[in-house]
């Protein structure tokens, strides 16, 4: 791993992941390594968003340059950001989903430009359905390593998915864990729509959310969320490998002057999951 640190107006951090013994085993996964696109972009770390600094400097313009498939939230954490086919969306704790202005900003988002390396169409077996448990357990059977990030879009029509957004904070900002017990949840059935979804090594906690990490859009662009649950019978599913991590930190006094020591991971776990309170 090459750690690079450039000095511009903002402090950049470029993580390479490449790994040589990895490239070695594979020729599908060597030649998706070398793709410019399979960078992914994150402003910020979430340790800070989990300590409140819920205001970032980067505008969606900006953030709009970096990719064309992303999830992330709002500046004053005001809903969930959902970026499909280069389209930001906002979903707020009303339930609906807004357009968003190129001049609003954001704290923290991943955002690549989307080209998958590996593509299914799932058909849960039997008349059954699988629960998002499930999901993830046949999504890390596909992935040819846990070692670098993916991204993951899943289209299809979902029997069930219950998803979350929360509604815009005021100074002085608490914790994204004290933040979520006011979350509005949501549970739709039949809906066409897509999972708009990450997958982070574990080694990048702290930087990212460990693990998985889906947002959801219905094809009407009428709900969506931050993805707490869902059920399935048939998708398509694609992954994007993206052995290219990039991070922008803020450069907002907020950012520069938090505790940022320590973020309780299981804390995370539980705000960003379904365990979290619900309202
Ligand atoms: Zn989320």
């Amino acid at each position: 791993m090459k750690f690079r640190i450039k000095n511009h107006k903002i402090t950049y951090i470029k993580i390479f992941v490449l790994f040589t013994a990895f490239l070695a085993f594979s020729p599908a996964v060597s030649s998706a390594l070398e793709d410019p696109n399979d960078v992914l972009f994150q402003p910020s770390v979430i340790t800070a968003l989990m300590q409140g600094v819920f205001d970032g400097s980067m505008t969606y313009e900006e953030l709009s340059s970096h990719g064309d498939f992303g999830l992330g939230t709002f500046n004053g954490l005001d809903g969930e950001m959902v970026e499909v086919d280069g389209q930001f969306y906002q979903v707020k704790a009303d339930g609906a989903v807004y357009p968003v202005n190129s001049s609003m900003k954001t704290p923290f988002a991943i955002v690549t430009y989307f080209t998958p390396d590996k593509e299914m169409n799932f058909h849960a077996s039997g008349n059954g359905s699988i629960n998002l448990t499930m999901l993830q357990r046949y999504l890390e059977n596909q992935m040819p390593s846990k070692n670098i990030f993916y991204a993951i879009r899943i289209d299809g029509v979902f029997d069930y998915i219950k998803t979350r957004s929360v509604p815009a904070q005021v100074k002085p900002y608490p914790t994204l864990t004290e933040a979520v017990k006011n979350q509005s949840i949501f549970e739709m059935f039949n809906q066409s729509g897509t999972v708009i979804g990450f997958w982070s090594p574990a080694y990048a906690s702290g930087i990212n959310l460990a693990g998985y990490h889906f947002h959801f859009l219905n094809n009407k662009r009428t709900a969506g969320g931050h993805v707490l649950d869902l059920r399935l019978k048939n998708a398509s599913i694609a992954l994007d490998y993206t052995p290219e991590f990039f991070v922008n930190l803020p450069n907002e006094i907020e950012f520069l002057q938090a505790d940022l020591g320590g973020t309780n991971q299981g804390d995370l776990k539980k705000a960003e999951s379904n365990a979290a309170p619900a309202r």
